[in-house]
């Protein structure tokens, strides 16, 4: 039996607050319950993504949360991967699995982030399809452009080809899944113009290199998983060395989200609920525990690994605002 492999995935690019405290919780709880491992996985590679490194590690332990090191490491930093990410890319841009882009778009921008529902972008036409034959003629047609607009030279994007039919996958708490990629998302950007890989690369090439088994996080990446499904058969039809053997794609669970008062998800906005001001205004992580494990159907933090269930978490989006934490 193959054993199970978690990951915690935050990005630091904002405090942790309560909402993500939970998904992070379920996603480790649901490997400690099946005597799994968990790796933790800063993903910091937009520009000064790891502005909030220290704040996040000591949220999670303040939370409770362990983890074990990835090839002697305590943790991951994706920053410190982009020789993996870049030299996959260059290898699937070899086999033209992806292929330069020189679009200006808004989700170029938005790509190097998790792209969580408000987010959410028209498809790329794919109007770079097969234009170029190569890397340096894209760059070579964006200088053009840039002289003749007198304005400096952007790099060019890659994109992956994404395939013609819906990609269909199933997730433990949504059921069965198909979305098609072409009216979705488009092909999809796995390189910016700056040069910097794309969330939804370099999130497969690590769940992939590590071994992760079993995906649990926050339902607003629930559409995000069919392009992630894309890239693992990409990188299975190139079959790098780069990586080891493929080993199945992971289980996916995409945990309902927590709502702050005004009924959107919790963001950056909610200063308040963040756990990094939890903690200096003295709350004790205790009663933080008993409220995340009320709010997972749990009656209490005590022996939560052991009483964790799939089954007993409530499928509705949980409210945490003005109430909730007075009553912390
Ligand atoms: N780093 C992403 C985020 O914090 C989550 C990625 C994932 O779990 O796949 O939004």
């Amino acid at each position: 039996m193959t054993s199970v492999v978690g990951r915690l995935a935050p990005s630091p690019t904002g405090l942790l607050h309560v909402g993500n405290a939970r998904s992070l919780l379920l996603a480790w709880l649901a490997a400690r319950h099946a005597g799994g491992k968990i790796y933790l996985r800063v993903e910091d590679l937009l520009p000064d993504g790891d502005a909030h490194l220290p704040s996040l590690l000591a949220d999670l332990r303040w939370l409770g949360l362990d983890w074990d090191p990835w090839q002697d490491r305590d943790y991951t930093r994706q920053s410190a991967r982009s020789a993996v990410y870049d030299a996959l890319l260059a290898q699937l841009l070899a086999c033209g699995g992806v292929y330069p882009c020189v679009c200006t778009r808004k989700d170029i921008d938005l790509a190097a982030r998790a792209p969580h529902a408000e987010d959410h972008c028209a498809a790329y036409p794919g109007t770079c399809r097969g234009r170029f034959a190569s890397e340096s003629e894209a760059l070579a047609f964006e200088h053009a452009r840039a002289v003749a607009e007198n304005r400096p030279p952007l790099g060019v994007a890659l994109r992956l080809r994404v395939p013609p039919d819906p990609i269909a996958f199933s997730d433990r708490l949504n059921g069965p899944q198909s979305i098609g990629l072409p009216q979705d998302s488009g092909d999809i950007v796995v390189r910016r113009k700056d040069g910097g890989v794309a969330y939804m690369f370099a999130v497969v090439v690590d769940d992939w290199a590590m071994g992760v088994t079993q995906v649990v996080r926050g339902d607003d990446l629930l559409t995000a998983t069919a392009q992630q499904l894309a890239v693992y058969a990409a990188l299975q039809r190139l079959a790098s060395p780069l990586l080891p053997p493929f080993a199945g794609l992971p289980a996916y669970a995409h945990v309902p989200l927590v709502l702050g008062d005004d009924g959107r998800r919790l963001a950056k906005r909610n200063q308040s609920l963040q756990l990094g001001v939890l903690r200096r205004e003295g709350v004790p992580a205790a009663r933080l525990r008993q409220w995340l494990a009320a709010s997972i159907g749990l009656a209490a933090p005590a022996d939560w690994i052991a009483q964790f269930d799939w089954a007993r978490l409530p499928r509705q989006p949980v409210r945490f605002g003005a109430a909730e934490l007075a009553a912390l």
